[in-house]
């Protein structure tokens, strides 16, 4: 029987997302596994190992250390690092990671590095900014880069790619169908300019999903492995499902209030659930306007303001005891059902659950 918070982590879910995308897309397309912010809050290492034993051709993380992790699992596949900072260089290549060029100050830095440490033709992904306007150079910056990428010989481009902006949403089609021309065109630039053809990526899940000509020659997959794109492609399924038990039940007369400051003040005589999970496990704050948890197949509503380590539900009119299951979310109750409430998306919701949530693999 359950005790205790648990944040399942299902791996035959994984598998099975993993082989959905890839049926989306040409035999011949590579996919790229994004598994930064610990493979969005589920188990880093674990992920990426089932992944690995399903060949999955790249890993992405964001930063560095996340990577470090990776090999010191003993994670073999390619590694990009989506937004490397300057201060990670020897991180990088002891680890045999992959980094993003993406600015002028990160370039000319790593080619000091590289000199410096005698290291050649060192393999980095080539960033372009076609309409994100995050990081990445823009078009009047690409020929200046390229130049430098070519003078020093210190570099080998084993890809160019960039990021779409508004992949989820329909009603932008037009600016995508012009974002993904002008990665076309600024990347055929680039690839005329170097040596060995560079493979294209431009793709994040929802551009997997709504935009097939998007696909060149990868695609990164982040939430969709783990069972969501933004209108919940039915195919899918969450690998995610978190659980805990009711803690305490107490009864609270009317008028009296709930919680911190006062916020929720009981209008009748009411049976109150005190949930043993708080901001600090991440389930932020925002939930104290709303949102709701299943207990016993019943919508128990969230009241009053989350706490750091618990909130409270109101169980009027639900059967339920000391020690009955809770389900925050799972296959049916998804995250992005239970973010929705307090508009905020899945991506958010997983990546928030902190570390002192235990986590169970399912395989
Ligand atoms: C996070 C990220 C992805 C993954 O996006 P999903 O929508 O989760 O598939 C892909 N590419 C870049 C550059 C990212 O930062």
């Amino acid at each position: 029987m359950l005790r205790k918070t648990v944040l399942e982590i299902n791996l035959k879910a994984l598998e099975y997302n993993f082989n959905q995308i890839n049926s989306k897309t040409r035999p011949s397309t590579k996919l790229m596994a994004v598994v930064k912010a610990n493979a969005y809050g589920s188990d880093i290492i674990r992920v990426s190992k089932k992944l690995e034993s399903l060949n999955v051709d790249y890993f992405a993380v964001a930063y560095a250390p996340e990577g470090v992790m990776l090999r010191e699992a003993g994670i073999k596949t390619p590694i990009l690092v989506l937004i490397p900072q300057v201060n990670s260089f020897s991180q990088i290549v002891d680890n045999n990671l992959e980094p993003s060029l993406y600015s002028f100050f990160f370039l000319n830095n790593f080619i000091s590095f590289l000199k410096e440490k005698n290291i050649k033709k060192y393999p980095c992904h080539f960033k372009i900014n076609s309409g994100l306007n995050r990081v990445g150079f823009k078009k009047e910056e690409i020929g200046k880069a390229i130049d430098l990428v070519k003078k020093c010989e210190l570099i080998h481009i084993v890809s160019v790619y960039s990021h779409l902006a508004a992949s989820e949403d329909i009603s932008e089609n037009k600016f995508t169908v012009k974002q993904i021309k002008t990665f076309t065109d600024l990347a055929s630039k680039v690839s005329s300019q170097v040596s060995s053809r560079p493979m294209l990526h431009m793709s994040n899940t929802s551009g997997i999903l709504n935009y097939p000509e998007c696909e060149f020659d990868m695609v990164r997959c982040g939430i969709g492995l783990y069972g969501y794109s933004n209108f919940l492609d039915k195919s899918l399924v969450p690998v995610h499902r978190l659980r805990t038990v009711i803690s305490q039940i107490i009864k609270v007369k009317k008028g009296e209030t709930i919680g911190y400051n006062r916020s929720f003040k009981s209008i009748k005589p009411s049976v109150v659930g005190i949930i043993p999970l708080g901001h600090a496990d991440g389930i932020s704050r925002s939930f104290s306007k709303g949102g709701f948890v299943i207990i016993n197949n019943f919508k128990a509503k969230i009241i009053g303001n989350i706490c750091m380590d618990v909130f409270m539900v109101d169980l009027n009119g639900i059967p339920a005891k000391e020690g009955d299951e809770v389900i925050i979310f799972n296959q049916t109750h998804t995250a992005e059902d239970f973010a929705k409430e307090v508009g905020t998306i899945s991506y958010e919701i997983l990546t928030n659950l902190s570390p002192r949530i235990s986590r169970k693999i399912i395989d």
